[in-house]
Order: structure tokens, then sequence, then C-alpha cells
């Protein structure tokens, strides 16, 4: 995917400040942070969001889940903290791979969402 944002992140060819990567999957601080701490998490494969996943991308997306709470809390937010996985246009998805975000920090990030 020569023109996707985090793809070029995962080949190297944008900087990013990585905190974790194993064979499928990329953690990396947000570059824009909307809190103290605040990770996006992405497979290393293309998956363009949560509304094309099927049943091949079922290991990475628990693997994705699955590192959630220690690198949260490795990068300081140990009482918890907030998965969002933003889905297409109703979403407000931006970037069109497939990404975790990870908020917390020392205060609780807030109510879920403002009631319209
Ligand atoms: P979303 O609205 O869920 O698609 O979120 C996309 C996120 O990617 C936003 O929080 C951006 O701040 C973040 N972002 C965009 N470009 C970069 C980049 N080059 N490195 C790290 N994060 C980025
Ligand atoms: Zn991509």
């Amino acid at each position: 995917m020569e023109d996707c944002l985090f793809c070029r992140i995962v080949a190297g060819r944008i900087p990013a400040r990585k905190v974790f990567e194993d064979d499928e999957i990329l953690a990396f601080h947000d570059i824009n942070p909307a809190r103290p701490v605040h990770l996006l998490v992405i497979p290393k494969r293309h998956i363009t969001s949560l509304a094309t996943v099927d049943d091949a991308d079922i290991p990475v997306l628990g693997r994705m889940l699955a590192v959630a709470n220690r690198l949260a809390a490795e990068q300081g937010s140990p009482d918890g903290f907030r998965v969002i996985i933003n889905t297409g246009r109703i979403g407000h998805q931006e970037v069109q791979h497939l990404h975790t975000h990870i908020v917390g920090g020392p205060d609780p990030v807030g109510p879920m969402l403002k009631r319209v």
C-alpha cells in the first residue's frame, strides 16, 4: 500500500516514536496526542478498517487488544485506559489503516461521548 500512511510507517519510510513491535503489530505514539498517553496499535499487514476484517484477521485483532494493558502501564497509564477504534465515515476514521487508540494518563479520560 504505497500511499497508506501507516504502511509507510511500518516500512520505515516515515518516522514514528515506536513503543512496541512484533512480527504482526506495531505500536507508536500518536503524533497529535489527545491525552498524556496516546498510543496507536496497528497491524503491520494492511487492513483498512474494522469494517473490512474477516476471520483471518482474528489473531492479529486479539494481539492488538492483548498488548494494550501492558503498553498503557509502561507509558504512564497504569490504572486503566480507553481503547478507541474509529471506523468508517460515521466513526470519523481519518487514516484508512486499522488502528486502536490507547488513551490515558494520570487523570480519568472523562465520559465516553458527549450526549447529543
Ligand atoms: P483516526 O481519526 O482514528 O483515523 O485517527 C488517526 C490518528 O492518527 C490521529 O489521532 C492522528 O493524530 C494520528 N496520526 C496521523 N499521522 C500520524 C503520524 N505520522 N504518526 C503518528 N500518528 C499519526
Ligand atoms: Zn496501510
